[in-house]
């Protein structure tokens, strides 16, 4: 920010000093306020992704499953597990790793930009919280977010073939978030078991593309 203070006249010595000493004490203030946002957002979001971390999941998914039960609006959660990482870790080193999750979280955060939020659960594993969305709409958000992940093609100029399995749950009338997430894991490791790079859904019949 910035402080300007004008006057015809010159300002006098003692006028000054106590300028001075009014802007210390609200300098000191502001800047305390601004680290304080700073430690805020450090402790919410992942450093390596850009994505918002676990415990701001937890904070999220308890808000939405809390909101979409009042106002009895559907709620969707996508669970997304990057295909055989360990193999890109193993052959390519951990750095290079790195480099896929950001490809990852960023083709992920480009797909959801206008609706929803993206959470790192851990390791290669992400979360998407689709609020006011029917099993359907999330069902294609998923769909959406497996094919632009598939159509990576490239990082850090080398060819990669990156594919994400997803497993996506709706909220049933009285589940926890725990519960709902929960679902949303169980229909991942569906997806895994079903072949990879594919959606599977906790809520009815499962669909998808390899
Ligand atoms: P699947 O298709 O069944 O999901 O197989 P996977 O190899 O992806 O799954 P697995 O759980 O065996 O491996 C996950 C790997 O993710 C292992 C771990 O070293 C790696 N990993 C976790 N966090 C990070 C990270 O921050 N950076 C990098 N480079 N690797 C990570
Ligand atoms: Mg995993
Ligand atoms: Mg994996």
């Amino acid at each position: 920010g910035e402080l300007r203070l004008y006057r015809v006249h010159p300002f006098t010595t003692d006028e000054l000093t106590r300028f001075e000493n009014l802007l210390c004490a609200l300098v000191y203030p502001l800047r305390n306020a601004l680290s304080y946002r700073l430690a805020v957002e450090r402790a919410l979001r992942d450093p390596l992704t850009g994505a918002l971390n676990r415990a701001a999941l937890e904070e999220a998914l308890q808000r939405e499953v809390e909101l979409a039960r009042r106002q009895g609006t559907p709620l969707g959660v996508l669970f997304i597990d990057i295909d055989h990482f360990k193999q890109v870790n193993d052959t390519y080193g951990h750095h290079f790793g790195d480099d896929v999750l950001r490809a990852v979280a960023h083709a992920v955060s480009d797909t959801i930009r206008r609706s929803d939020a993206l959470y790192r659960y851990g390791g290669e594993e992400f979360v998407v919280i689709a609020s006011h969305t029917q099993p359907a709409g999330a069902q294609q958000l998923a769909e959406r977010i497996r094919s632009n992940v598939a159509a990576i093609g490239t990082v850090g100029g080398r060819a990669m073939r990156i594919t994400v399995s997803i497993g996506i749950a709706g909220q049933r009338s009285g589940e926890t978030s725990d519960a709902l997430l929960r679902r949303a894991d169980g229909a991942l490791y569906r997806a895994k078991e079903n072949g990879r790079n594919r959606v599977e859904s906790g809520d009815f019949e499962a669909t998808g593309t390899c």
